[in-house]
């Protein structure tokens, strides 16, 4: 059976996790990031947008002074990502000129969704980036603001994302098929609400050297998501066409339905993604 989603999907926000991006000897997933190029281009010819979340600068900045373990301290960490962040836009560069695209950089931190203005002059860029047809590449401003990396490797970032453009689904790639229950079975459902059995199997938070945020961040980002009028799936990028396959409506992965379509005003929009990364 099909998955049903209320709208036609238009604008998609994948969200790569630095595990999607890197090894665990911190070395680039060429394969996985040119599989993604290629599904982008086919849904492309579908009239169907893609931006990427794309984590992996620090773990790549690692890589690149060949460290083999993650360090510890914030500023460290902040170098590592701005080493890290010129390869990875090389590697998205790379991956889409190969398929005929273009990739743009876009680095956003929370104070640029907290401040009204920089908040409409985000999204009339990015709205101008999407015209033009070039995928935009975001991250988190790793040089400035330190929330992603303490707390969730971008899953938030994601959300803020998806409602800053009003995309019609956001997909949440890691190493994981989706949220798995106590028995080790993933739910492939269609879920309206955070259920109590989902807040309790997603509790933890992963604290590994490469995949970072865990399933915790993760049900965070899809709050936000669906109040903002986004579904939202969590799944494994590296299912073969895992996208082209999700708007396809496969059932792949668990889903979560976006709340009742709100058409707010952008003063209300704004005031929702503001109160949403204070209070969460
Ligand atoms: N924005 C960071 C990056 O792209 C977050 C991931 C992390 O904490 O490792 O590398």
């Amino acid at each position: 059976m099909k998955r049903t989603f209320s709208r036609p999907i238009k604008r998609v926000v994948v969200k790569l996790g630095s595990s999607q991006i890197a090894d665990s000897r911190f070395k680039p997933k060429l394969g996985q990031l040119s599989a993604l190029a290629k599904q982008v281009k086919a849904l492309r010819r579908r009239g169907i947008g893609v931006t990427f979340v794309s984590s992996g600068a620090i773990v790549l900045g690692m890589g690149l002074l060949e460290e083999n373990k993650r360090p510890t301290d914030l500023a460290t960490l902040q170098a590592r990502a701005a080493i890290g962040q010129a390869a990875l836009m090389r590697l998205w560069g790379e991956v889409l000129k190969k398929v005929g695209l273009k990739c743009a950089q876009v680095l956003l931190s929370w104070d640029d969704f907290d401040d009204r203005v920089r908040f409409l002059n985000a999204r009339h860029t990015m709205e101008a980036i999407l015209k033009e047809g070039v995928v935009p590449i975001i991250n988190e401003n790793d040089t400035t603001s330190t929330e992603e990396i303490k707390f969730g490797d971008n899953d938030k970032l994601s959300a803020l994302v998806a409602s800053l453009i009003h995309a019609d689904l956001l997909v949440i790639l890691s190493d994981v098929k989706g949220v798995y229950d106590q028995d080790e079975t993933v739910l492939e459902g269609e879920y309206k609400e955070i259920t109590p059995l989902i807040q309790t199997v997603s509790a933890g938070t992963a604290n590994i050297q490469v995949a970072r945020g865990g399933m915790k961040t993760k049900i965070e980002a899809v709050k936000i998501a669906t109040h903002a009028g986004t579904p939202c799936v969590i799944t494994d990028g590296s299912i073969k066409d895992v996208l082209v396959r999700l708007v396809d409506k496969e059932r792949i992965g668990t889903c979560f339905i976006e709340k009742k379509d709100q058409l707010l005003d952008v003063d209300s929009e704004h005031e929702f993604i503001r109160s949403h990364f204070k209070n969460s």
